[in-house]
């Protein structure tokens, strides 16, 4: 512990440390060579927010301790005091015990004086991984000398309908499965502590348990270490992880190293081309697979969102609906686009269903990119819509084509890095970059959305993000429409 410190651990320093002591030792010594948090995980943390604030409506008389953690003197008085005062429900109380310390949720008093100890988890169940988090609380809280009578994890119910938000959460005592972890938190915080005290790294090589129970932040520094290639035997696109880290402890980790029996057809194709540096297409089985697509063709993109906590009538928690659309077609020789984007609080599904039918005709076939994220939206929008509107929504549906599996199928680029996403796939085969764009990704929209419908949001901002969000959409249709003309191309060669 350093001199003046309260605590040299924290509960996520312990967590890192069940996951890699070299996770740990990094966290709390260097942690500003951390990876920042991309869109996605940005998009997970602000979700968490919103559920933690949803679970602190359901404790109207909750006192919230404000001291931030890196003030943990200040946290400990203030939990104490609002304790003394007799409060009945403390947000983020803090605890110390043999140097560990955490903040708990919510910490609500039972009758008999005791306490409740709750974690508020951002999920329709409880997990496995779930547990050591509640564990080092309760050990840390009990060693505290607070009286807790049971722990439990308050998650979401999928049960639960918008409006009625009544039930939005469940309570599930943990306390009886906490006693493994309870067990050995003594163990693990002074292994820990001897492991902070070393002058260098702890050693431990790269495995399955980088991403789990979570994605460590330091994973490209290791990677840097290891001198791992840009595209090298983990780009290979569906080979298991566990096959991946036994090729690269045997030194496979180079594609043309990598030994042929191992590799499915596509697997092959797909290292045979980075490793010859020659892009390989069926023409035949373009021609075949396209043949198939009727005119007028329509190019349809959705961003869609799965807020856990419900926003419109009749959704569960996590369930998904589009807030944007993209589609384009060809009008007298001119491929023109017709976008909607919604921009406010009210339910999006009756406006953007509304223009989304005006802007897509009775036949011809709609291509998309992954078929089944828009045939879900679709479905999503058919279930809240009148009866013709929902007819029309399924005949949509159903007249989807998917340009993915053909890609997948027929054609690989060694500038698709093993991946083909739109992302990859656009960039290689038709220069159509998407790095400099704003919003450049799905998770940057639905933050985007968020973010566009919060009275916080400057008008100048929004401006700002409805263009850059019409432009991302825009750009997937535009990909598509391209896409279609090289795939129309390749099959007449
Ligand atoms: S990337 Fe893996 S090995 Fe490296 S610090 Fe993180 S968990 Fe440990």
């Amino acid at each position: 512990m350093t001199k003046g410190a309260l605590f040299d651990l924290s509960k996520s320093s312990i967590l890192y440390g069940m996951q890699c002591e070299k996770r740990l030792y990094w966290h709390v010594k260097e942690r500003a060579s951390a990876t920042p948090p991309d869109a996605a995980t940005l998009a997970l943390m602000e979700e968490g927010k919103t559920v933690e604030a949803e679970a602190r409506k359901r404790f109207p008389q909750g006192v919230l301790i404000t001291a931030p953690s890196y003030h943990s003197a200040e946290a400990l008085i203030l939990t104490q005091a609002a304790m003394a005062r007799g409060e009945q429900t403390l947000f983020q109380a803090a605890f110390l015990h043999e140097g560990v310390f955490v903040r708990v949720d919510i910490l609500d008093r039972l009758p008999s004086g005791e306490w409740r100890l709750i974690e508020v988890k951002a999920g329709t169940r409880v997990q496995r991984k779930h547990l050591p988090d509640v564990a080092i609380q309760y050990w840390t809280a009990r060693g505290a000398d607070l009286r807790v009578k049971r722990c439990e994890v308050m998650h979401l119910n999928k049960e639960c309908i918008h409006p009625n938000l009544d039930d939005l959460f469940v309570f599930t005592d943990v306390t009886p499965r906490l006693a493994d972890v309870q067990k050995t938190c003594s163990a693990l915080v002074k292994r820990f502590r001897n492991v902070l005290a070393l002058n260098e790294v702890p050693a431990r090589d790269m495995g399955r348990h980088c991403r789990h129970p979570t994605a460590c932040t330091f994973e490209e520094r290791c990677r840097k270490s290891l001198a791992i290639p840009t595209v090298s035997v983990f780009n290979i696109p569906k080979l298991e992880t566990r096959i991946k880290w036994e090729l690269h402890r045997k030194g496979h980790v180079q594609l043309s190293a990598v030994p042929a029996e191992l590799l499915t057809p596509l697997q092959r194709r797909m290292v045979d081309s980075t490793v010859m540096g020659k892009r390989f297409v069926n023409h035949n089985a373009i021609a075949r697979a396209i043949a198939a697509w009727k005119a007028p063709l329509y190019y349809l993109d959705f961003e869609t969102i799965s807020p856990l906590v419900p926003m419109y009538a009749g959704m569960h928690p996590g369930d998904a609906f589009p807030f944007q659309f993209s589609v384009r077609t060809l009008v007298s020789d001119q491929v023109v686009e017709k976008a909607y984007l919604h921009e406010d609080p009210s339910d999006p599904r009756p406006a953007l269903t509304q223009a989304l039918l005006a802007a897509i005709g009775s036949i011809g076939s709609i291509v998309t990119y992954n078929r089944s994220s828009e045939k879900g939206a679709l479905l999503a929008l058919a279930n809240s819509a009148t009866k013709p509107a929902a007819l029309r929504l399924r005949d949509i549906a159903s007249r989807l084509v998917d340009a993915l599996p053909i890609m997948r199928a027929h054609v690989y680029d060694p500038a698709f890095g093993g991946s083909f996403s739109l992302k990859d796939v656009a960039p290689a085969l038709l220069g159509l970059a998407y790095d400099h764009l704003m919003v450049g990704d799905g998770q940057a929209a639905q933050r985007a959305f968020m973010r566009l419908l919060s009275d916080e949001c400057p008008a100048e901002e929004k401006q700002t993000l409805r263009s850059a969000m019409l432009r991302y959409c825009g750009q997937d249709t535009e990909a598509l429409v391209r896409l279609s003309a090289w795939l129309f191309a390749q099959s007449a060669a």
